[in-house]
Protein backbone atom coordinates (compact mmCIF):
# COMPACT_ATOMS: atom_id res chain seq x y z
CA UNK A 1 0.00 0.00 0.00
CA UNK A 2 1.19 3.49 -0.90
CA UNK A 3 2.22 5.92 2.04
CA UNK A 4 -0.44 8.42 1.04
CA UNK A 5 -3.15 5.40 1.01
CA UNK A 6 -1.92 4.50 4.68
CA UNK A 7 -2.98 8.01 5.59
CA UNK A 8 -5.71 8.77 3.44
CA UNK A 9 -7.51 5.36 5.34
CA UNK A 10 -6.70 6.37 8.57
CA UNK A 11 -7.97 9.83 8.04
CA UNK A 12 -11.47 8.51 7.20
CA UNK A 13 -11.70 6.29 9.93
CA UNK A 14 -10.28 8.72 12.71
CA UNK A 15 -11.03 12.16 11.78
CA UNK A 16 -14.30 13.99 11.00
CA UNK A 17 -15.94 13.34 7.80
CA UNK A 18 -16.40 17.24 7.05
CA UNK A 19 -12.87 17.57 6.65
CA UNK A 20 -12.63 19.97 3.63
CA UNK A 21 -10.20 17.86 1.43
CA UNK A 22 -8.86 19.19 -2.05
CA UNK A 23 -9.06 16.42 -5.23
CA UNK A 24 -10.72 13.22 -5.60
CA UNK A 25 -7.91 11.60 -3.81
CA UNK A 26 -6.90 13.82 -1.17
CA UNK A 27 -2.84 15.04 -1.07
CA UNK A 28 -1.02 13.95 1.93
CA UNK A 29 1.63 16.49 2.20
CA UNK A 30 5.04 15.46 3.59
CA UNK A 31 7.82 18.70 3.00
CA UNK A 32 7.99 22.10 1.31
CA UNK A 33 11.04 24.09 0.55
CA UNK A 34 10.72 27.72 -0.54
CA UNK A 35 7.49 27.62 -3.62
CA UNK A 36 7.35 24.01 -3.59
CA UNK A 37 6.16 21.09 -1.91
CA UNK A 38 6.14 17.15 -2.02
CA UNK A 39 3.54 15.18 -1.04
CA UNK A 40 4.32 11.64 0.64
CA UNK A 41 5.00 9.46 -2.48
CA UNK A 42 7.43 11.87 -3.66
CA UNK A 43 5.81 14.04 -6.00
CA UNK A 44 6.35 17.89 -6.18
CA UNK A 45 4.22 20.07 -7.16
CA UNK A 46 4.79 24.42 -7.40
CA UNK A 47 2.60 25.65 -4.71
CA UNK A 48 0.39 28.47 -6.13
CA UNK A 49 -1.96 28.58 -3.00
CA UNK A 50 0.92 28.95 -0.61
CA UNK A 51 -1.26 26.96 2.10
CA UNK A 52 -4.07 29.21 2.12
CA UNK A 53 -2.49 32.68 1.71
CA UNK A 54 -0.13 31.44 4.94
CA UNK A 55 3.05 30.48 3.68
CA UNK A 56 3.50 34.27 2.89
CA UNK A 57 7.16 33.75 2.43
CA UNK A 58 7.72 30.45 1.20
CA UNK A 59 7.98 27.22 2.80
CA UNK A 60 10.43 26.73 5.31
CA UNK A 61 12.13 29.61 4.85
CA UNK A 62 15.68 29.28 6.56
CA UNK A 63 15.32 32.79 8.20
CA UNK A 64 11.86 31.86 9.99
CA UNK A 65 12.95 28.40 10.39
CA UNK A 66 16.20 29.82 12.54
CA UNK A 67 14.37 31.99 14.33
CA UNK A 68 11.26 29.71 15.72
CA UNK A 69 14.63 26.84 16.65
CA UNK A 70 16.27 29.70 18.25
CA UNK A 71 13.07 30.61 20.70
CA UNK A 72 12.20 26.69 20.97
CA UNK A 73 15.53 26.32 22.63
CA UNK A 74 14.67 29.17 25.26
CA UNK A 75 10.91 29.56 26.14
CA UNK A 76 7.75 27.44 24.24
CA UNK A 77 4.92 29.02 25.78
CA UNK A 78 4.39 31.94 28.44
CA UNK A 79 0.52 33.02 27.67
CA UNK A 80 -0.53 36.36 28.04
CA UNK A 81 -0.09 37.04 31.53
CA UNK A 82 4.03 37.77 31.36
CA UNK A 83 5.14 40.35 28.80
CA UNK A 84 7.46 39.05 26.31
CA UNK A 85 10.47 40.68 24.85
CA UNK A 86 8.85 39.45 20.98
CA UNK A 87 5.96 40.28 22.22
CA UNK A 88 6.50 43.87 22.62
CA UNK A 89 9.00 43.71 19.50
CA UNK A 90 6.43 42.46 17.03
CA UNK A 91 3.61 44.95 18.46
CA UNK A 92 5.85 47.83 17.69
CA UNK A 93 6.38 47.09 14.02
CA UNK A 94 2.82 45.82 13.33
CA UNK A 95 2.43 49.69 14.76
CA UNK A 96 4.84 50.99 12.06
CA UNK A 97 3.62 48.78 9.06
CA UNK A 98 0.06 49.10 9.52
CA UNK A 99 -1.62 52.54 8.29
CA UNK A 100 -3.22 55.53 10.16
CA UNK A 101 -2.99 55.10 14.21
CA UNK A 102 -3.19 51.92 14.49
CA UNK A 103 -0.99 51.53 17.56
CA UNK A 104 -1.86 48.91 19.65
CA UNK A 105 -2.03 45.16 19.51
CA UNK A 106 -4.01 41.92 21.31
CA UNK A 107 -2.19 38.40 19.70
CA UNK A 108 -4.38 35.46 19.32
CA UNK A 109 -3.41 32.45 17.77
CA UNK A 110 -5.96 32.63 14.58
CA UNK A 111 -7.68 34.45 12.64
CA UNK A 112 -11.33 33.86 13.98
CA UNK A 113 -10.11 34.63 17.22
CA UNK A 114 -8.86 38.17 15.60
CA UNK A 115 -12.29 38.75 13.90
CA UNK A 116 -14.42 37.78 17.93
CA UNK A 117 -11.45 40.24 19.60
CA UNK A 118 -12.63 42.95 17.15
CA UNK A 119 -15.88 42.46 17.68
CA UNK A 120 -15.51 42.34 21.82
CA UNK A 121 -13.54 45.56 21.18
CA UNK A 122 -15.70 47.44 19.29
CA UNK A 123 -18.77 46.15 21.52
CA UNK A 124 -16.74 47.36 24.61
CA UNK A 125 -15.26 50.66 22.83
CA UNK A 126 -19.23 51.89 21.45
CA UNK A 127 -21.57 50.32 24.17
CA UNK A 128 -23.46 49.07 21.15
CA UNK A 129 -24.11 45.30 20.06
CA UNK A 130 -24.92 45.39 16.45
CA UNK A 131 -23.03 44.84 13.48
CA UNK A 132 -23.04 45.40 9.80
CA UNK A 133 -21.03 42.49 7.93
CA UNK A 134 -21.20 41.54 4.15
CA UNK A 135 -22.61 38.58 2.34
CA UNK A 136 -20.28 36.49 0.74
CA UNK A 137 -17.63 37.47 3.55
CA UNK A 138 -15.60 34.95 5.89
CA UNK A 139 -14.59 35.90 9.30
CA UNK A 140 -13.89 32.23 10.69
CA UNK A 141 -15.15 29.21 12.59
CA UNK A 142 -16.07 30.25 16.06
CA UNK A 143 -19.60 30.80 16.43
CA UNK A 144 -18.98 34.80 16.07
CA UNK A 145 -16.71 33.96 12.96
CA UNK A 146 -19.72 31.79 11.85
CA UNK A 147 -22.08 34.53 11.91
CA UNK A 148 -20.44 37.31 10.44
CA UNK A 149 -19.67 35.07 7.70
CA UNK A 150 -22.04 36.30 4.54
CA UNK A 151 -22.22 32.20 3.19
CA UNK A 152 -24.27 29.28 4.38
CA UNK A 153 -22.14 26.71 3.33
CA UNK A 154 -19.79 27.82 6.20
CA UNK A 155 -22.48 28.32 9.12
CA UNK A 156 -22.10 24.95 10.19
CA UNK A 157 -24.90 24.06 13.12
CA UNK A 158 -26.90 26.92 12.15
CA UNK A 159 -26.35 30.67 12.90
CA UNK A 160 -25.43 31.62 16.20
CA UNK A 161 -25.12 35.04 17.34
CA UNK A 162 -27.73 37.83 16.96
CA UNK A 163 -27.34 41.57 16.09
CA UNK A 164 -25.29 40.47 12.90
CA UNK A 165 -26.82 41.87 9.99
CA UNK A 166 -25.46 41.35 6.17
CA UNK A 167 -25.56 44.42 3.47
CA UNK A 168 -25.44 43.26 -0.64
CA UNK A 169 -21.63 42.74 -1.19
CA UNK A 170 -19.71 44.91 -4.20
CA UNK A 171 -19.78 41.99 -6.14
CA UNK A 172 -19.46 43.45 -9.52
CA UNK A 173 -19.22 40.26 -11.89
CA UNK A 174 -22.48 39.22 -10.46
CA UNK A 175 -23.86 42.81 -9.27
CA UNK A 176 -26.52 42.33 -6.64
CA UNK A 177 -28.37 45.01 -8.45
CA UNK A 178 -27.94 44.01 -11.67
CA UNK A 179 -26.32 47.20 -12.20
CA UNK A 180 -22.83 47.82 -13.78
CA UNK A 181 -19.59 49.98 -13.07
CA UNK A 182 -19.49 52.67 -13.23
CA UNK A 183 -22.89 53.83 -14.13
CA UNK A 184 -23.63 52.55 -10.54
CA UNK A 185 -22.42 55.20 -8.77
CA UNK A 186 -21.20 52.19 -6.52
CA UNK A 187 -25.11 51.47 -5.39
CA UNK A 188 -24.20 48.64 -3.32
CA UNK A 189 -22.20 50.64 -0.95
CA UNK A 190 -25.67 52.36 -0.36
CA UNK A 191 -27.22 49.01 0.75
CA UNK A 192 -25.08 49.20 4.35
CA UNK A 193 -27.21 52.41 5.23
CA UNK A 194 -30.50 50.83 4.60
CA UNK A 195 -29.22 47.66 6.17
CA UNK A 196 -28.36 49.83 9.07
CA UNK A 197 -32.30 51.65 9.17
CA UNK A 198 -33.89 48.96 8.37
CA UNK A 199 -32.88 46.05 10.60
CA UNK A 200 -30.59 47.95 13.51
CA UNK A 201 -31.54 49.86 16.35
CA UNK A 202 -29.61 52.72 14.51
CA UNK A 203 -26.83 52.92 16.49
CA UNK A 204 -23.97 50.19 15.34
CA UNK A 205 -20.87 48.91 16.50
CA UNK A 206 -18.65 48.05 13.62
CA UNK A 207 -18.80 47.15 9.64
CA UNK A 208 -16.39 44.74 9.37
CA UNK A 209 -15.50 43.77 5.88
CA UNK A 210 -11.99 42.06 4.09
CA UNK A 211 -10.61 44.48 1.21
CA UNK A 212 -10.88 41.64 -1.05
CA UNK A 213 -13.31 38.91 0.12
CA UNK A 214 -11.19 36.22 0.05
CA UNK A 215 -12.62 32.97 0.63
CA UNK A 216 -15.79 34.72 -1.29
CA UNK A 217 -13.68 34.08 -4.46
CA UNK A 218 -11.30 37.38 -4.39
CA UNK A 219 -14.14 39.54 -5.25
CA UNK A 220 -12.41 43.06 -5.56
CA UNK A 221 -14.68 45.88 -5.06
CA UNK A 222 -14.48 49.57 -6.82
CA UNK A 223 -11.99 52.07 -5.60
CA UNK A 224 -14.88 54.31 -4.04
CA UNK A 225 -16.47 51.56 -2.12
CA UNK A 226 -15.13 51.97 1.34
CA UNK A 227 -15.25 55.59 1.51
CA UNK A 228 -18.83 55.51 1.17
CA UNK A 229 -19.37 52.93 3.31
CA UNK A 230 -16.78 54.66 6.31
CA UNK A 231 -18.70 57.62 5.71
CA UNK A 232 -21.93 55.71 5.94
CA UNK A 233 -20.80 53.44 9.45
CA UNK A 234 -19.14 56.65 11.23
CA UNK A 235 -22.67 58.17 10.86
CA UNK A 236 -24.40 55.60 12.75
CA UNK A 237 -21.51 55.47 15.32
CA UNK A 238 -19.83 52.49 14.46
CA UNK A 239 -16.37 51.80 13.94
CA UNK A 240 -14.56 50.25 10.83
CA UNK A 241 -13.05 46.93 11.35
CA UNK A 242 -10.59 45.40 8.64
CA UNK A 243 -10.26 42.06 7.99
CA UNK A 244 -6.76 41.68 6.72
CA UNK A 245 -6.72 37.97 7.44
CA UNK A 246 -5.67 37.31 3.57
CA UNK A 247 -4.55 40.64 2.36
CA UNK A 248 -2.53 41.86 4.65
CA UNK A 249 1.52 41.91 4.69
CA UNK A 250 1.66 42.79 1.27
CA UNK A 251 -0.26 40.26 -0.85
CA UNK A 252 -1.99 42.90 -2.92
CA UNK A 253 1.20 44.70 -3.92
CA UNK A 254 2.23 48.24 -3.35
CA UNK A 255 1.11 48.78 0.47
CA UNK A 256 1.18 46.37 3.15
CA UNK A 257 -2.42 46.28 4.02
CA UNK A 258 -5.44 45.82 1.14
CA UNK A 259 -7.52 48.54 2.57
CA UNK A 260 -3.97 51.32 2.06
CA UNK A 261 -5.66 50.90 -1.73
CA UNK A 262 -8.79 52.03 -0.96
CA UNK A 263 -8.42 55.41 0.66
CA UNK A 264 -9.86 54.90 4.62
CA UNK A 265 -7.94 54.55 7.43
CA UNK A 266 -9.61 51.00 9.67
CA UNK A 267 -10.30 51.55 13.53
CA UNK A 268 -9.59 47.89 14.34
CA UNK A 269 -7.89 45.48 11.80
CA UNK A 270 -7.34 42.17 12.35
CA UNK A 271 -4.32 39.64 10.85
CA UNK A 272 -3.50 35.76 10.87
CA UNK A 273 -2.09 33.66 8.37
CA UNK A 274 0.37 35.00 6.43
CA UNK A 275 1.83 37.27 9.61
CA UNK A 276 4.12 34.24 10.98
CA UNK A 277 4.82 31.81 7.85
CA UNK A 278 2.60 29.44 8.85
CA UNK A 279 2.87 29.48 12.47
CA UNK A 280 -0.16 30.05 14.77
CA UNK A 281 -0.70 33.76 15.12
CA UNK A 282 -3.82 36.13 15.10
CA UNK A 283 -3.74 39.66 15.77
CA UNK A 284 -6.58 42.74 16.60
CA UNK A 285 -4.90 46.10 16.47
CA UNK A 286 -6.37 49.20 16.91
CA UNK A 287 -5.77 52.55 17.90
CA UNK A 288 -4.78 53.81 21.43
CA UNK A 289 -8.06 55.75 22.23
CA UNK A 290 -10.21 52.47 21.59
CA UNK A 291 -7.56 49.90 23.25
CA UNK A 292 -7.98 52.22 26.01
CA UNK A 293 -11.71 51.19 26.56
CA UNK A 294 -11.03 47.95 27.57
CA UNK A 295 -8.99 48.74 30.49
CA UNK A 296 -11.42 47.93 33.30
CA UNK A 297 -14.07 46.63 31.00
CA UNK A 298 -13.32 43.03 32.13
CA UNK A 299 -11.10 40.07 32.42
CA UNK A 300 -9.95 37.89 29.29
CA UNK A 301 -7.00 35.97 28.18
CA UNK A 302 -5.14 33.92 25.71
CA UNK A 303 -3.39 31.21 26.75
CA UNK A 304 -1.55 30.25 23.67
CA UNK A 305 -1.93 33.70 22.60
CA UNK A 306 0.93 35.68 21.25
CA UNK A 307 3.00 32.36 21.64
CA UNK A 308 6.82 33.54 21.11
CA UNK A 309 7.85 30.69 19.30
CA UNK A 310 4.84 32.23 16.51
CA UNK A 311 6.54 35.50 17.57
CA UNK A 312 9.54 34.82 16.67
CA UNK A 313 8.78 33.55 13.45
CA UNK A 314 6.88 36.23 12.90
CA UNK A 315 9.20 38.92 13.18
CA UNK A 316 11.82 36.74 11.05
CA UNK A 317 8.83 36.37 8.21
CA UNK A 318 8.57 40.21 8.30
CA UNK A 319 12.10 41.05 8.25
CA UNK A 320 12.46 38.69 4.94
CA UNK A 321 9.58 40.36 3.57
CA UNK A 322 11.31 43.35 3.90
CA UNK A 323 14.63 42.32 2.09
CA UNK A 324 12.87 39.66 -0.58
CA UNK A 325 9.28 40.31 -0.77
CA UNK A 326 8.40 43.94 -0.55
CA UNK A 327 4.89 45.42 -1.30
CA UNK A 328 6.79 46.68 -4.19
CA UNK A 329 8.07 42.81 -5.22
CA UNK A 330 4.39 41.63 -4.85
CA UNK A 331 3.14 44.58 -7.15
CA UNK A 332 5.60 43.70 -9.75
CA UNK A 333 4.85 40.21 -10.08
CA UNK A 334 1.65 40.47 -9.25
CA UNK A 335 1.16 42.32 -12.20
CA UNK A 336 3.03 39.67 -14.47
CA UNK A 337 0.54 37.14 -12.60
CA UNK A 338 -2.24 39.21 -13.72
CA UNK A 339 -1.29 39.46 -17.37
CA UNK A 340 -0.35 35.80 -17.79
CA UNK A 341 -4.39 34.62 -16.36
CA UNK A 342 -5.61 37.41 -18.39
CA UNK A 343 -3.92 36.23 -21.76
CA UNK A 344 -5.32 33.11 -20.30
CA UNK A 345 -9.16 34.52 -20.18
CA UNK A 346 -8.41 35.53 -24.12
CA UNK A 347 -8.12 32.07 -24.96
CA UNK A 348 -10.37 29.97 -22.94
CA UNK A 349 -14.34 30.87 -22.58
CA UNK A 350 -14.54 29.18 -19.55
CA UNK A 351 -12.93 32.02 -17.53
CA UNK A 352 -15.50 34.48 -17.43
CA UNK A 353 -13.66 36.73 -15.02
CA UNK A 354 -10.22 37.77 -13.62
CA UNK A 355 -9.81 40.13 -10.43
CA UNK A 356 -7.81 40.55 -7.68
CA UNK A 357 -4.49 42.56 -7.05
CA UNK A 358 -1.27 42.09 -6.33
CA UNK A 359 -0.33 38.13 -5.73
CA UNK A 360 -3.87 37.29 -5.19
CA UNK A 361 -5.52 36.70 -8.57
CA UNK A 362 -9.05 35.34 -8.42
CA UNK A 363 -10.57 33.22 -11.68
CA UNK A 364 -14.02 32.89 -12.08
CA UNK A 365 -15.30 30.35 -14.46
CA UNK A 366 -18.51 29.99 -16.51
CA UNK A 367 -19.86 27.31 -18.83
CA UNK A 368 -21.51 30.29 -20.87
CA UNK A 369 -19.88 33.98 -21.10
CA UNK A 370 -23.64 35.37 -21.14
CA UNK A 371 -25.61 33.44 -18.28
CA UNK A 372 -22.59 33.26 -16.53
CA UNK A 373 -23.59 29.79 -14.97
CA UNK A 374 -20.74 28.96 -12.75
CA UNK A 375 -18.58 26.01 -14.23
CA UNK A 376 -18.39 24.01 -10.80
CA UNK A 377 -17.55 20.49 -12.99
CA UNK A 378 -14.57 22.51 -14.92
CA UNK A 379 -13.11 23.64 -11.84
CA UNK A 380 -13.06 19.73 -10.10
CA UNK A 381 -11.63 18.96 -13.55
CA UNK A 382 -8.91 21.57 -13.39
CA UNK A 383 -7.68 20.57 -10.41
CA UNK A 384 -7.20 17.27 -11.16
CA UNK A 385 -5.26 18.06 -14.53
CA UNK A 386 -3.28 20.93 -12.28
CA UNK A 387 -2.26 18.22 -9.85
CA UNK A 388 -1.18 15.92 -12.61
CA UNK A 389 1.20 19.03 -13.93
CA UNK A 390 2.66 19.54 -10.15
CA UNK A 391 1.05 22.60 -10.19
CA UNK A 392 -1.01 23.62 -6.66
CA UNK A 393 -3.87 26.52 -6.75
CA UNK A 394 -7.05 27.29 -4.60
CA UNK A 395 -10.30 27.62 -5.06
CA UNK A 396 -13.42 29.40 -3.13
CA UNK A 397 -16.67 31.51 -4.16
CA UNK A 398 -19.77 30.81 -2.97
CA UNK A 399 -21.07 28.33 -5.74
CA UNK A 400 -17.48 27.16 -5.82
CA UNK A 401 -16.10 28.55 -9.41
CA UNK A 402 -13.62 30.68 -8.36
CA UNK A 403 -9.75 29.53 -8.53
CA UNK A 404 -7.86 31.47 -5.84
CA UNK A 405 -4.13 31.57 -7.39
CA UNK A 406 -1.72 33.64 -4.35
CA UNK A 407 1.39 32.46 -4.52
CA UNK A 408 4.06 33.10 -1.25
CA UNK A 409 4.73 36.62 -1.82
CA UNK A 410 8.49 35.34 -2.62
CA UNK A 411 7.21 34.37 -6.09
CA UNK A 412 9.81 35.25 -9.12
CA UNK A 413 8.17 36.03 -12.62
CA UNK A 414 9.99 32.50 -13.95
CA UNK A 415 7.72 30.37 -10.72
CA UNK A 416 4.47 32.86 -12.62
CA UNK A 417 5.49 31.80 -16.49
CA UNK A 418 5.99 28.01 -14.85
CA UNK A 419 2.42 28.18 -13.55
CA UNK A 420 1.30 30.19 -16.11
CA UNK A 421 2.15 27.49 -18.75
CA UNK A 422 1.26 24.53 -16.48
CA UNK A 423 -2.76 26.13 -16.32
CA UNK A 424 -2.16 26.99 -20.05
CA UNK A 425 -2.10 23.32 -20.51
CA UNK A 426 -4.60 22.12 -18.24
CA UNK A 427 -7.12 24.70 -19.13
CA UNK A 428 -6.93 23.87 -22.74
CA UNK A 429 -7.59 20.15 -21.61
CA UNK A 430 -10.72 21.36 -19.73
CA UNK A 431 -11.82 23.46 -22.40
CA UNK A 432 -11.74 20.59 -24.75
CA UNK A 433 -13.58 18.06 -22.68
CA UNK A 434 -16.41 20.64 -21.63
CA UNK A 435 -16.54 21.02 -25.48
CA UNK A 436 -16.92 17.30 -26.05
CA UNK A 437 -19.53 17.03 -23.32
N1 LIG B 1 -10.96 36.06 8.11
C1 LIG B 1 -10.64 35.77 6.83
C2 LIG B 1 -10.72 36.85 5.80
C3 LIG B 1 -10.22 34.49 6.47
O1 LIG B 1 -9.92 34.22 5.21
C4 LIG B 1 -10.12 33.51 7.47
C5 LIG B 1 -9.65 32.11 7.15
N2 LIG B 1 -9.91 31.65 5.88
C6 LIG B 1 -10.46 33.84 8.79
C7 LIG B 1 -10.88 35.13 9.07
C8 LIG B 1 -10.38 32.83 9.87
O2 LIG B 1 -9.06 32.48 10.09
P1 LIG B 1 -8.64 31.10 10.79
O3 LIG B 1 -8.96 30.00 9.84
O4 LIG B 1 -7.18 31.29 11.07
O5 LIG B 1 -9.43 31.02 12.05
Amino acid sequence: MSKSQEILDKQKKYLWPNHLLYYTDALPLEKGEGMHVWDVDGNKYLDFFAGILTTSVGHNHPDVTAAAQEQVSKLIHSSTLYPHENHVNLAEKLAEITPGALQSSYFTTSGSEADDTAVMLAKTYTGSQEIVALRHGYSGRSATGMSLTGQSAWRVGGTHISGIKHALNPYCYRCPLKMTYPECGVACAEDVEEVIQTTTSGRIAAFIAEPIQGVGGFITPPPEYFQIVSEIVKRYGGLMIIDEVQTGFGRTGDKWFGIEHWGIEPDIMTMAKGIANGFPLGNTITTPEIAASTSGAGLTISTFGGNPVSLAASLATIGVMEKEASPAHTAEVGAHLRAGLDGLQDKYPLIGDVRGKGLMQGVEMVTDRKTKEPAVKAVAQLFEETRKLGLLIGKGGMYGNSLRIAPPLTASKEDVDEAIEKLDIAFARVQEASIDN
